[in-house]
């Protein structure tokens, strides 16, 4: 059953995250006409009652808002940040066609999407990696290799960016069984991951025609990857759209390509523990 072919509509959870994971139906219907595109880039020129999606989870150092929406009732949770280094906006494009997809044909049954658009929207005003305190937001994660740099890049210290934290909170609420990020880099367009997630990255590679790279080549202390994947064993893929190159479409068909078959497995409390207060740094 392929996601296009789909003709149910989606319920966008307006309520909490937890009313989702307590197995609460769909509590609004949307048609794909009431979805506005995602400001690009960031959020600078819209008017506050633009900012209309069902939920902002914090607002960046320059007040942006963080916002997320939902799609879908399904068992299976997918968490996606559109966007987490500022001058990697190359699947803006693409996120929006999922949003569209999403909005006509969710999978309903199967996943709940969570999508945060934009993790660092000063950052993608500004055309910087960093936020707008000059952090790189994927180095300041409580990972156990995190490491506080000289250069502050990464933060004084685990989450002391209002972005990072504020993502951290509701990625934790939502419990995720996948997690998807975004990026862009010269030698895309590629999957690279971590955690248990080396069948999703073949299959979401396989599907979109990219390649797998298992091993980005550097560290990645204080990473999303190194937190989420290695130490709390979350399945996580880094997106690495090719940079400069915006005609990348693949989410719709790598999430579609991820659902059937169960390739994905629902996430449920009973799988282990999930203390994050006990998790290092
Ligand atoms: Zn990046």
């Amino acid at each position: 059953m392929r996601l296009s072919s789909l003709t149910g509509l989606v319920g966008v959870f307006i309520t909490s995250a937890l009313a989702v994971v307590s197995g609460a139906g769909c509590s609004r219907v949307v048609k794909a006409t009431e979805i506005e595109p995602v400001p690009h880039p960031g959020y600078a020129d819209i008017a506050p009652e633009a900012a209309r999606s069902p939920e902002i989870i914090g607002f960046s150092h320059q007040g942006r808002p963080l916002v997320v929406e939902m799609f879908g009732c399904g068992p299976v949770r997918v968490y996606i940040i559109g966007g987490i280094h500022g001058d990697e906006t190359e699947g803006r494009t693409d996120l929006h066609e999922l949003r569209m997809a999403l909005a006509e044909s969710p999978l309903a049954g199967e996943l709940t999407v969570r999508i945060l658009h934009d993790m660092n929207p000063d950052g993608t005003a500004m055309k910087s990696r960093g936020n707008a305190a000059d952090v790189d937001l994927n180095r300041n994660w409580p990972a156990k290799n995190f490491r506080p740099a000289r250069n502050n890049e990464t933060g004084l210290s685990p989450l002391s960016e209002v972005e990072t934290a504020a993502a951290h909170a509701d990625i934790t609420k939502f419990d995720p069984a996948l997690i998807l990020v975004m990026h862009s880099i010269r030698s895309g367009p590629f999957v690279n991951f971590d955690g248990p997630a080396s069948e999703p990255a073949a299959v979401f590679a396989g599907s979109a025609g990219w390649r797998v790279v298992p091993d980005m080549g550097y560290a990645t202390p204080g990473s999303m990857g190194s937190y989420f994947g290695r130490d709390l064993g979350v399945p996580i893929l880094t997106l690495e759209y090719k940079r400069g190159d915006e005609s990348g479409r693949v989410l719709v068909q790598g999430l579609n390509a991820m659902a059937v078959g169960n390739r994905l497995q629902a996430r449920h409390k009973a799988d282990g523990p999930r203390n994050v207060d006990e998790v290092g740094n």
